[in-house]
């Protein structure tokens, strides 16, 4: 089993930080430092696990479809505005094996940020909201696109700054690929 994890905008933010919060934090950094350690702990379960940032979304899925792998994870940071809160996941349209991967990793995040707002579309019967996103649609393997917290909004800003939130993230995201494979 193969999983690439993909943390969203470009390396070093360069030309594209993805979102900036009101304090500065950049969701390139943040995508970056939980993809980083979902990769390791998927190692550290005996998956194997390659890291991608990259401001082509062409090249990921391109890496993806020529690398075999069996599953994709985009990490992201929500924006909105300030005082938007919660996390969300993204499917591509209609059920799929990405919907069952993208349930694993809400369950596992929910359980483990309980006080975190599930933001869920529930219209199809399950947690995910779904959108014809380029990294969903264009991968051959299941995808999910997962949104951490709103870095537009000061108090989750500093929540995704904290380093055990980052940690404990990608913790959750890990056990959701090993649930989704088990
Ligand atoms: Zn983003």
């Amino acid at each position: 089993m193969k999983v690439l994890v993909n943390a969203g905008h470009a390396p070093n933010g360069n030309p594209d930080p993805g979102a900036v919060g009101p304090n500065g934090l950049r969701e390139c950094d943040v995508t970056c430092n939980v993809a980083h350690m979902t990769v390791d702990y998927l190692q550290v379960a005996g998956v194997e696990a390659d890291f991608i940032q990259s401001d082509s979304l062409e090249e990921i899925c391109e890496t993806a479809n020529a690398g075999g792998y069996d599953l994709l994870l985009s990490i992201h940071c929500n924006s909105f505005n300030e005082t938007a809160v919660g996390i969300e996941v993204w499917t591509s349209r209609g059920w799929t094996k990405a919907d069952i991967f993208a349930n694993k990793l809400m369950d596992q995040m929910h359980g483990t940020f309980p006080d975190q707002v599930v933001r869920a579309d529930w219209s199809d019967g399950d947690v995910d909201k779904e959108a014809g996103l380029y990294v969903l649609n264009y991968s051959d393997c299941p995808a999910a696109l997962f949104e951490l917290p709103f870095i537009s909004n000061p108090d989750q800003e500093a929540w995704l700054a904290n380093s055990d939130n980052q940690r404990e993230s990608a913790k959750a995201f890990a056990r959701g690929v090993t649930d989704y494979f088990a």
